[in-house]
């Protein structure tokens, strides 16, 4: 499940945990278990894409596969479908930057200190002149020109950061609609990104930016992960000094004088820097990182043979942490037991039974594992666009993404499940009702094809699609989404009407008619720590998993939570909580569930080897 930002936000949502009593098949809820265990385990190393433990993961996925009875869906019977993913960029070796003044001499300007290429940008050298374009904004709407009149064809181009008035106050006389169409244009055109582009639009050889006035410390920008296609020029982030020094030199005003009346007027102050040149050289290492979709089939019989049924989820999750991580800083190992090694697992499981007993006549299943998934859909936007098999003739797809954690609804105490996709093809909504009446789930449906997943890859190229998802919790993309708290009586269940659905849409004579709808589903807030039925919290993120731990470690202690307030740190291991020892996370969360907020509880903690009673009040 991949979610942007503002999808993200928090809020609380009170509820009770009690695991729901299901109809567990015998076999199915340890082969479950088993399977979920190996996946959401360290070795796996969070599964995170450029990870030995991905790999680890794929091979037993395809094993399982293999073992359920399907084949391997690539044309030499391999169960991998290989792809490349843009990783992160590296700076490489050769990296300068030198600037030449007539009545100057040159200077060699110090990496880190004076500049630092930017990652958003490509490789390159240019050796050129220098050449003033205010803030590199060419902006039809705001008629605004930096290039106009300029003939910066193969030179070095100097531009500020931002934009004209950039952060100025906007809301007189225009209503909020307008203001923030405004906010958004500025944002536009003030990217970095949009800048280099720019710049190579009017084919520039090299870019260099330096702070605008706000920036008061005049940092240079950290080398960061590339954000852009790195396809443009290079470009480097100079000292606001330096540029100040080329512009008082190179057409007599100081750059504050320039910006200023840049701002005030709004209009553009560009020209060459009289005897200036600039040597630019970058070079980044930009890692292609290979992964890889798990694919396997069972083929179809009789006249419905040549049709696809897809039944997939995503099988990579964050790894160590990262950009995707709601646990920021934190790098420890994100097991994703229910996001999505519960997806991953009832594919697996739906494999075993669907291979197990499969009708004379029916269509081709194929089971899919994607990879990429955290990173934007990568996999099933590689599979839709590399199908193996017709699209066209792709009936449904079926995605579980996050289906671990059904719990009870406050007031009907039936399994909440969220069901997407029921307006994708003109049968759909009264198919899920039907066999909703048997499974008897608290359904929140959602007509919509567009979702936070991968059948949103399928449903874009005209695929009907099922969504299936047990909502969001307070672990979701952070290290504590462990085995442990999955509920595999309510998976069970979940796999069981799946199958029932799945074996309904394998052999139905006539296939589900596409319907384009409208509209992307709503996901819904994440539930904030401590807001469910675990105990009362005192707010720190776990740092171990580990049976043998010897505790629970604080890999980072909340500002200002109780554990920060009674004065715990980071690196301390809570070994007892009011006088029971804790040997882990596990039973130091049972312990804590005896626990009432807003009653003090004395800790004992080993820090650097010695033992330290502390008072805790949880909240
Ligand atoms: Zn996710």
């Amino acid at each position: 499940m991949v979610l942007r930002p503002r999808l993200a936000a928090l809020a609380v949502i009170v509820v009770a945990l009690p695991v729901l009593a299901g109809d567990a098949s015998s076999s199915s809820i340890p082969r479950m278990r088993s399977d979920l265990t190996f996946l959401a385990s360290a070795e796996c190393e969070g599964r995170g894409p450029g990870t030995e433990g991905i790999n680890k993961a794929a091979d037993y996925i395809a094993d399982a596969f293999r073992k359920a009875g399907l084949k391997g869906a690539m044309p030499d019977g391999s169960f991998f479908q290989p792809f490349t993913i843009k990783g992160a960029s590296k700076l490489g070796k050769d990296i300068g930057v030198s600037l030449s003044g007539a009545d100057f001499g040159t200077m060699n300007l110090k990496l880190n200190s004076a500049f630092s290429p930017m990652a958003a940008t490509a490789s390159g050298a240019a050796d050129a002149p220098i050449v003033f374009a205010g803030y590199g904004i060419t902006s039809d709407s705001m008629k605004y020109d930096d290039y106009a009149n300029l003939d910066v064809a193969g030179k070095v181009v100097l531009i500020i950061r931002k934009a004209p008035r950039y952060g100025e106050e906007r809301h007189m006389l225009i209503d909020e609609q307008a203001r923030q169409q405004i906010e958004n244009a500025v944002a536009q055109v003030a990217a970095l990104e949009s800048k280099v582009k720019n710049a190579h639009t009017h084919k520039a050889a090299a870019l260099l930016m330096v702070n605008d006035a706000s920036e008061k410390d005049d940092k240079i920008l950290e080398f960061r992960t590339a954000s852009g296609s790195g396809d443009a020029v290079p470009a480097v982030q100079i000292k606001r000094s330096i540029g100040d020094m080329l512009l008082r030199t190179g057409m007599g005003k100081s750059l504050d004088e320039v910006e200023r009346s840049i701002d005030a007027e709004l209009k553009p102050m560009s020209q060459p820097l009289k005897g200036w040149t600039a040597k630019v050289d970058v070079t980044i290492d930009r890692k292609e990182t290979p992964v890889k979709n798990v694919i396997g089939v069972l083929e179809g019989a009789g006249p419905l043979a040549d049709q696809t049924l897809v039944i997939g989820a995503h099988y990579d999750h964050l790894g160590y942490g990262g950009p995707g991580s709601l646990a920021r800083g934190v790098k420890a190992i994100h097991f994703g037991a229910d996001d999505n090694g519960s997806g991953t697992t009832s594919v697996i499981e739906l494999a075993r039974r669907l291979a197990a007993n499969p009708p004379a006549n029916r269509r081709r299943i194929v089971f899919m594992t994607f990879s990429g998934e955290e990173m934007g859909l990568l996999g099933s936007q590689h599979y839709a666009e590399h199908p193996i098999f017709p699209l066209k003739d792709t009936v449904a797809m079926i995605n579980l993404d996050m289906v671990g954690r059904l719990a009870p609804d406050a007031e009907t105490h039936k399994g909440k499940l969220d069901v997407g996709g029921t307006g994708s093809a003109k049968s759909f909504n009264a198919l899920i009702d039907e066999l909703n009446a048997k499974y008897d789930f608290k359904l929140r449906k959602s007509a919509a094809g567009i979702g936070p997943s991968d059948h949103t890859s399928f449903f874009l190229k005209g695929v009907p699609v099922f969504f299936f998802f047990t909502g969001l919790h307070k672990e979701y993309h952070r290290p504590t989404d462990v085995v442990d708290l999955i509920n595999f009586d309510g998976m069970n269940k979940i796999v069981d009407m799946v199958e029932e659905l799945a074996r309904g849409l394998w052999t139905a004579e006539h296939r589900p008619e596409y319907v384009k709808v409208s509209g992307s589903f709503q996901v819904g807030a994440i539930p904030r720590d401590g807001a469910s039925g675990r105990g009362p919290s005192i707010r720190f993120m776990p740092g171990n998993y580990d049976d043998d731990a010897g505790g629970a470690l604080v890999a980072s202690v909340t500002k200002d939570g109780p554990a920060d307030k009674a004065g715990i740190k980071d690196g301390d291991l809570i070994v007892e909580v009011a006088g029971t020892p804790v040997k882990n996370m596990t039973a130091y969360t049972a312990e804590m569930r005896k626990q009432k907020a807003g009653h003090p509880v004395e800790f004992t903690i080993v820090r650097k080897g010695d033992r330290i009673k502390v008072t805790v009040t949880p909240e």
